[in-house]
C-alpha cells in the first residue's frame, strides 16, 4: 500500500492512502511509534533484545521539522529535538495510522441512546 500524499497538518501526520484510506496520527503517537533501533531496541541474532532505557521525550519531541522521502517505501521524519534515525515504511505507517485510528462513525450505541431519550411535550 503507498501513500498518494502525506502532510503534517498541526499536530497530526495526514496520510491519503492509494486505496481511498485517509489517515490523520498524532505527531505523537508516530515519534512514539519510532521504529529506529535507539527506540525500539536492536535484537542480535541470537534473538537477544537490546534496548536503551526508556528516556523521557524532550520537549519538542513531537515536533516535526522535516519530512524526507526514502528510496520510494518510507518516510524519514526529522523531530525538533534532533531525532532523525526512524525510517516508517509504507506498511509500517500504515499498521501505526490503523491502530491509532479513531473510527470516524459514532459508537454503536450512539442512535439508540437518543431514540430512547424521552421526547416530552407540554
Ligand atoms: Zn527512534
Amino acid at each position: 500500500m503507498r501513500p498518494l500524499d502525506i502532510q503534517p497538518i498541526g499536530n497530526e501526520l495526514a496520510i491519503k492512502w492509494a486505496d481511498g484510506a485517509e489517515h490523520f496520527i498524532a505527531l505523537e503517537t508516530l515519534r512514539r511509534a519510532c521504529p529506529c533501533a535507539g527506540c525500539k531496541g536492536e535484537v542480535d541474532i541470537l534473538g537477544n533484545l537490546y534496548k536503551t532505557p526508556e528516556q523521557p521525550y524532550a520537549g519538542n519531541a513531537f515536533e516535526l521539522v522535516k519530512l524526507a522521502s526514502v528510496g520510494g517505501y518510507a518516510i524519514q521524519p526529522v523531530w525538533a529535538d534532533g531525532h532523525n534515525t526512524g525510517i516508517y515504511s509504507f506498511e509500517y505507517l500504515r499498521r501505526v495510522a490503523r491502530r491509532s485510528e479513531v473510527s470516524p462513525k459514532p459508537p454503536e450505541s450512539a442512535p439508540l441512546l437518543r431514540l430512547v431519550r424521552p421526547s416530552r411535550k407540554n
